[in-house]
Order: structure tokens, then sequence, then C-alpha cells
């Protein structure tokens, strides 16, 4: 039977303990590991990077590197994005870094998305100042990415929905586009949260995740992986995360995994939850614009995408005006103010879009609401942004 979806990840925490299963993933932090005959003592070398096999215990020869934790929880990743190989990082911001420094050198191209995360492209200035020429495309010109590939193109990165906007990009003719190329497609697929879209089961190379958002932000856990189905993408990509000493804790992946086993609960609930909220906030005539996959097209029209369904992630542009806005936002009580998402608490961040060129084509520009609802009743959020933002009474 295949798992898939909520069951796979229930799941995800059965660990094998000799010829049992602990239904948790153990912390199991090492740094040296001893060996009882001199022979089995592996060389410190690219060739023992490799997983020998799937038992998260084979083949260690360095805790810094891979402890049993560690390895599960980059197999389980694996199987849960569809691919086959995952190398883990400290952050989904390292993951990319990781990505850059491992894929790109002086000289290099590399085609970007425009609706990237702004993180990403501060990122991407940085290896702009290092000699890699960075050039950005636009959704709607996925069809012509084959004109823009060059011989020294070497990597096609987007993310599967913009930040903020969640603007769509048509992934399948831009890899259309680049399989008769050597450029690497890569996909940012952390908004799927390993549930509403595979990349790589549509031939992209790498998927890149943030396991800081929906993944594991209840734990409280920065954690990134790189995500492919290729041993030579993989060796790779393996080989400089050990030489650049880019390691995680063993701490950290076994709270991923403990905090993914709820992933699918979670999702379901905040699903429900954010399409009664969109109807609330969509009746409302200082709601301007509701910026949401689902606000913007059909689910049919996303399930052509190949994608099936969506986060609680909502961008909202209101009628008032700067401090009007502020002083609203005061109000709340419920829904807290702050930065990140994907924990239990339903949280709004006030976002500047002046400067996001998918805002601007979608005619959104200004101070938004970036919102991001939890776990909590959706009728006591409503409530709240009621008293918050709708009541008549004056300030
Ligand atoms: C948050 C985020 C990142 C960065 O991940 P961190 O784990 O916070 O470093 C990268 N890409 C996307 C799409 C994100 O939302």
């Amino acid at each position: 039977m295949k798992n898939n979806g909520p069951t796979a990840l229930a799941q995800v925490g059965i660990f094998p303990v000799g010829e049992l299963y602990s239904l948790q993933t153990p912390s199991m932090d090492a740094t040296t590991y001893i060996a009882n005959i001199p022979n089995h003592l592996l060389p410190i070398d690219p060739d023992s990077l490799q997983p020998s096999s799937e038992s998260p215990f084979d083949g260690l020869y360095y805790g810094g590197i891979d402890t049993p934790t560690t390895r599960q929880a980059a197999r389980q990743i694996a199987l849960l994005e569809k691919g086959n190989y995952a190398v883990l990082t400290p952050s989904g911001q390292s993951a990319l870094h990781l990505l850059l420094l491992a894929m790109t050198k002086s000289g290099d191209h590399v085609l970007v998305g425009d609706s990237v995360i702004y993180t990403t492209r501060w990122l991407l200035e940085y290896f702009g100042g290092r000699g890699v020429e960075v050039e950005y495309f636009a959704p709607h010109e996925a069809n012509r990415i084959g004109g823009r590939l060059r011989d020294n193109t070497r990597l096609v990165l987007w993310e599967t929905l913009g930040s903020f906007t969640y603007e769509l990009i048509d992934s399948a003719t831009i890899i259309e586009a680049c399989t008769h190329h050597p450029a690497l497609v890569v996909i940012d697929n952390t908004w799927s949260a390993s549930t509403f879209s595979f990349p790589l089961e549509n031939k992209a190379d790498i998927c890149v995740l943030s396991l800081s958002k929906s993944h594991a932000a209840v734990e409280g856990v920065s954690l990134g992986a790189l995500v492919t189905r290729q041993p030579s993408v993989f060796k790779v990509l393996k080989q400089i995360a050990a030489l650049t000493g880019c390691h995680v804790s063993s701490h950290s992946c076994a709270a991923v995994l403990r905090s993914i086993s709820t992933l699918g609960a979670r999702l379901e609930t905040q699903q429900r939850s954010v399409v009664l909220i969109m109807k609330y906030l969509k009746a409302q005539p200082q709601v301007i614009r509701l910026l949401h996959p689902l606000a913007q097209q059909s689910e049919s029209e996303l399930q052509n995408k190949s994608i099936k369904g969506c986060n609680s992630l909502i961008t909202v542009k209101f009628s008032y005006a700067g401090q009007t806005l502020m002083k609203k936002l005061g109000r709340l009580r419920i829904i807290k103010i702050g930065h990140g998402w994907g924990g239990t608490v339903s949280l709004v961040t006030p976002v500047c879009l002046d400067s996001n060129p998918s805002a601007a084509r979608m005619d959104v520009t200004g101070t938004c609401l970036r919102v991001y609802i939890g776990l909590e009743d959706p009728g006591d959020i409503i409530s709240d942004l009621q008293n918050a933002f709708f009541d008549a009474s004056p300030f």
C-alpha cells in the first residue's frame, strides 16, 4: 500500500530500533562513532557521504555530517517531497545558499522568477556581487524562457506561487523549455508544505524547502532542505554541504519530524478556516483586494497546474490610509502582529509591496497586511477582524 498525503505525514516519525520501531524519531546527538572491527571504520572521503542503504545507521563516520536522526529526517523529507534524496540545511535560506554555492561560479548565469521572496533576492544580489549574473523573468514570460537560456545558464529558479502575491507560474511550460538544456530546474516549494504540489514528479531537478514554516514552525525549528531524485545532483550537494560544514542538529531533525506528524491535520483545519475568513473579508467594502490563489483563480484552474490545495496565507489591501491602518491593527486581540508563519497562532504582518514586481502586475501597491491563519476558531478570528477593522467606532 502506498502511503500518501495525511497518512504519510502522520507516520513520518516511525523509527527503526533493532527489530522493532519507535513511534517517535529519537534525537541522537553524536559526533564520534566507534567501530568494533578496524576495517568497519569508514574512510573520510566523498564516497562515504552517500547513504549505503535505507537504514539510518549505515555508513556513518562523523556525527557532524550525519547522525541516525539526521539521516532519517533527510530520508523522510525526500519521500514526502516525492524525491529520493535530501540534503538538510540549517534554514531555507542556507538551502538556497548551498544551491548557489554548489551549482554556480563567477561568470555563470541564472534565471529567476521575479516573484521570489525578497530574502532570496538579497542572497542573489550577494552572489551577483561575486560574479554570478542574475536575470529575472515574469510569469507571463514562461513560454519564452527557452530563448533566454544561454550556454552558461546553470539554474532556472522560481517559487511555486510567488511570495506575498501568490502569483502562479506555469511551471510545466518552463520545465518543458529547459528539457534539452543542462541548466538545473529548481523550484522553491515551501508554500506547498509537501502537500499541495510535487514539482519533482513533473521533472523539476531540485526542490528547495524552508521547513521553518508549515512543516516545523509549531516546534520553533529552523531547518531547510534541497530534495532531488538524481544521485549525481545529490552527490554534489552533499559533498559541498560536508565541505562547508553545513550541518544540522539531531534535535532540530527530531523536532521537524514530530511537527510534520501533525501537518496533515493542521493544514486541513487551516484550509477550512481560510475559506470562511476570505468569504467574510470579501464582503467588507473596506477590503480593496484579497490575494490568495483561490481569490485569483478557480480550484480547477489550480489543479490544471498541478496544485491540489492551498495554505492559509492571504494578503489584504484595505482602503484605509497608512496611519489609520496601523491604529486599527493595534486593536487586534487574537491575531498577533509578527513575522514568520506556520505556527498555531494567527499572525498579521504589514508588508510594503511598492517594489514587488508581482504586486505591480496585479495593480497592488503600498502597505498591505499579510495574514496567516493559524489553528484558532475561525469564528473568533472573524470577530477579531470585525472589532479591529470594520466596527464603526471612531478614533
Ligand atoms: C521563509 C522562506 C524562505 C527562507 O527560509 P528560512 O527557513 O526562513 O531561512 C525561503 N523561501 C520561501 C518561499 C520562504 O517562505
